[in-house]
Formats: C-alpha cells, sequence, structure tokens
C-alpha cells in the first residue's frame, strides 16, 4: 500500500467523531469479516464506529465478535463513511448510497470496482478485503487481538474457499499466518464460516442440481422463492451452491439464479480458469473478479435467466475465439 494512501486513511480515520463503517447488502464472509474486523481495530483505538449492512449477519457469520452490534439502518449522521468489500455504491444498499455529503473511504479487491469514494484504496491483487484491512492494522502499528483476528481470516477463508482459489499467493498465505500467530483459529472459522449449513439448505441444494441445465459448457440451475419457502432457506444463502457446482468438470461458467424476496433475481456466476464472468456481470449491472462474480437484476426469473444465459455464451464464445 502506497504510504500517501496510508497517511490519507490515518489522517481520516483520526480526524472522525463518528465513522460509520458499511458493507454490501447480500453479505458474505469477507463482508461481514471486513466491517466485524474494521469495527473491532476502530473500537480498540478508541474511535466511536457504528457498523452496518442492509441485510442481516447470516447465521454463518455469527460466531464472530461483535455481529449483534450490526445495524440494518444508519442512526445519527456520522462524519466519516468507510465501506468495505463494496465494488460501486449502490452495494451499500439503497439507505447507505442515499447518505450524502459525507467523506467517504473505499476500501475493496474487487476488479471491477469503480472508485465512488472520496478516498479509494482498491487493491485486485489481494484475495480479500480483510487481507487489506491487515495491512492497513500493521501500517498504523495497530495491535491486533484473536477475536479480530478471526474475523479477518474469516474474509480470508470464505473469499478463497480455504486458499483454493486462483488468486491465492505467497502473500495471501503470509497474511494468514500472521493472523493465526495473533490468535485467530483456523478450523473454527472454516467449519463455522465454510462447511456448517441448515439440512434444509442441503435439501434445497438437492433440487437445484436436479434441476441442473447444461449447455454449450453453461451449466446453471435456479433457487425460486417456493424452493426457499418450502426448505427454509433465507435469501442468500447460496452462493456455496454455485462453489460447489464449479467443481463440474463440464461447465466452464457456472450460474445459479436465485429469486429474492424483494422479487429481485440475483445472479451467481463462477467460471473456470481461464475464462472471465467478471465483465459480464459489470455489464449487466454487478461485479466482482474474473472467476467468480455476480450480480441482481429485476424481473422474472425466465426473463433474467434468458438474458443473462444469452450474454454469457455470447462472451463465452468471444473468450474461445479470442484465447483458440
Ligand atoms: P457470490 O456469487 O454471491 O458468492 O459473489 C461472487 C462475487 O461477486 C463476490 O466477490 C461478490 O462481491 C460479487 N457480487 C455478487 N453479487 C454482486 C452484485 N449484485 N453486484 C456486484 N458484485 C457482486
Ligand atoms: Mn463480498
Ligand atoms: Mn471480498
Amino acid at each position: 500500500m502506497k504510504p500517501s494512501l496510508l497517511q490519507a486513511i490515518n489522517d481520516r480515520l483520526r480526524a472522525a467523531r463518528h465513522i460509520l463503517v458499511v458493507t454490501h447488502v447480500g453479505p458474505d464472509g469477507d463482508a461481514i469479516g471486513s466491517l466485524l474486523g474494521l469495527g473491532g481495530l476502530l473500537w480498540d483505538q478508541g474511535k466511536a464506529a457504528t457498523l452496518a449492512c442492509e441485510d442481516p449477519v447470516p447465521e454463518s457469520y455469527r460466531f464472530l465478535a461483535g455481529s449483534e452490534l450490526v445495524v440494518q439502518q444508519a442512526g445519527n449522521r456520522p462524519d466519516l463513511l468507510v465501506s468495505v468489500d463494496c465494488s460501486d455504491r449502490d452495494r451499500m444498499g439503497e439507505s447507505f448510497a442515499a447518505l450524502e455529503g459525507i467523506p467517504l473511504i473505499n476500501i475493496d479487491h474487487h476488479v471491477t470496482n469503480t472508485m465512488f469514494g472520496d478516498v479509494n484504496w482498491v487493491e485486485p491483487s489481494c484475495a480479500s478485503t480483510t487481507q487489506m484491512l491487515l495491512e492497513l492494522a500493521e501500517g498504523l502499528g495497530w495491535q491486533l487481538r484473536p477475536p479480530v483476528a478471526d474475523c479477518l481470516l474469516c474474509g480470508l477463508v470464505t473469499d478463497t474457499r480455504s486458499f483454493r482459489t486462483a488468486n491465492v499467493d505467497g502473500e495471501t498465505i503470509g497474511a494468514a499466518q500472521r493472523l493465526l500467530a495473533a490468535g485467530a483459529s483456523l478450523s473454527r472459522v472454516a467449519r463455522q464460516a465454510l462447511d456448517l449449513r441448515s439440512l434444509g439448505s442441503v435439501r434445497l441444494w438437492g433440487e437445484a442440481v436436479n434441476a441442473l441445465q447444461l449447455r454449450d459448457g453453461i451449466l446453471w440451475t435456479r433457487v425460486t422463492r417456493a424452493m426457499r419457502q418450502r426448505w427454509s432457506v433465507e435469501d442468500r444463502e447460496t452462493s456455496g451452491l454455485s462453489n460447489f457446482l464449479s467443481g463440474v468438470r463440464e461447465a466452464r461458467i457456472v450460474a445459479v439464479f436465485t429469486e429474492v424476496d424483494n422479487g429481485d433475481v440475483d445472479v451467481s456466476l463462477r467460471a473456470q480458469p481461464g475464462v472471465d464472468v467478471a465483465q459480464v456481470a459489470l455489464r449487466l449491472g454487478g461485479g466482482g473478479h474474473a472467476l467468480a462474480s455476480g450480480l441482481t437484476m429485476k424481473g422474472d426469473l425466465d426473463e433474467v435467466e434468458q438474458r443473462v444465459l444469452a450474454e454469457l455464451h455470447r462472451s463465452l464464445a468471444e473468450q474461445e475465439t479470442r484465447h483458440g
């Protein structure tokens, strides 16, 4: 991280009296790990910080310290906003994206980041936003307590699916090693955040797996509202399914279409190494990484499915012509 950037962030954090840290809607392990990790670090520095996410903290991350303190709406007007793991302003959710006239520090690792902050610290080479926060803490000489180290490790473990994604390098492992040295528990974090799930969600996967379709290298399925109700599964508990499906040999791209409660459709995309789904996601209003992206679209499930599949087919054909 550039020293000038570290300085700029430090100056703004120091000067702020009430900081609002916000993470993305439909939070994953890096979103919640970053939110609680940065929150814990700021609290340890004696800073007043409110931690917010428009959606509730998913069950999988409620073992992390501070999860019960996350709020879903802004209270008193903060004098500094920090977004973590958000690739664009709208990812903070409507109510937070609408907060105007408050300086914003944007801390994120998505290639598709739109640089929407007043200070933008974006590192696509980092495997998780929590890896960046570890660098921040180290750069500022902040002490790391074990519960905070667990939060930061949670982001690394979930975004890399236990250090197995293509972007894992020596830096990633080095960061994890330092978090373990600070008292984080890899086995606990991996089990809680990645492995444990309800029986209902596995049964729902069963239904979704039964409905899989494969055409021209694209493997897709859908999770309807009725399926989620049948198995009592919350809105966005399905990225585990697309991760699982990304191991299917016959698939170059995986797409899981999930009907969420407000009527939108969440699309979770995965690509085999060498294929890029981030560009399609970006073009359709979403974002992410080359091998794991997502987007949200209004409209009915059939329509969204057709539109996204058409774009994916076109993009895959283009990529295959380009690379032969
Ligand atoms: P998921 O498929 O939900 O696990 O998400 C995979 C990646 O895509 C993550 O890095 C997300 O941050 C990103 N992503 C998912 N949904 C969206 C969206 N609606 N807009 C922008 N990025 C997204
Ligand atoms: Mn995320
Ligand atoms: Mn992330």
